[in-house]
């Protein structure tokens, strides 16, 4: 059922078939919700729960919220996506997976920026003590005020 072999190129491809290729390659049904909902975490990174249903609902208008939230937990179960929730904020879900990248958030208004993984592969850090633990991911979450927050800040004198 599954055909790995048709895997399609990695890259910037996002059209639809590709979308239903990653549904069915995850041992998942492929339903229209889930297809506009990858869809619409690959077009919006970093995007909050009520910009996904905003987007998902300009092709699928009768999408309830909930039906939003499944599929949300569906494909993060299904590592299609991954949900990221830095302290402070709502959960954004992001379609960039698998290469252990980190994120810097502006403490101020919540704007959420890709840095690449240091190393180039999991995990990015070694622990000083790892306590026996076999440790295959580093999340690292640099926090400080992105350009337009920074530009905004009265001089400290
Ligand atoms: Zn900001
Ligand atoms: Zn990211």
């Amino acid at each position: 059922m599954t055909n790995r072999d048709a895997a399609p190129t990695v890259g910037e491809v996002s059209d639809e078939s590709t979308f239903m290729d990653q549904i069915r390659g995850s041992g998942l049904r492929v339903t229209r919700p889930r297809v506009a909902v990858l869809e619409a975490v690959h077009s919006h990174p970093h995007a909050d729960t009520d910009t996904i249903v905003g987007a998902v609902r300009s092709t699928l208008p009768d999408v309830s919220t909930q039906a939003v939230y499944d599929v949300l937990r569906a494909l993060t179960t299904a590592r299609l996506i991954r949900r990221i929730q830095p302290s402070g904020l709502v959960s954004r879900y992001e379609a960039r997976i698998n290469d252990n990248h980190h994120h810097v958030v502006c403490r101020q208004c919540g704007t959420i920026g890709d840095v690449d993984c240091a190393i180039g592969e999991s995990p990015c850090l070694t622990p000083s003590n790892n306590q026996g633990f076999v440790v295959d991911e580093a999340e690292v979450i640099y926090w400080g005020l992105c350009p337009d927050c920074s530009a905004a800040q009265p001089e400290t004198a």
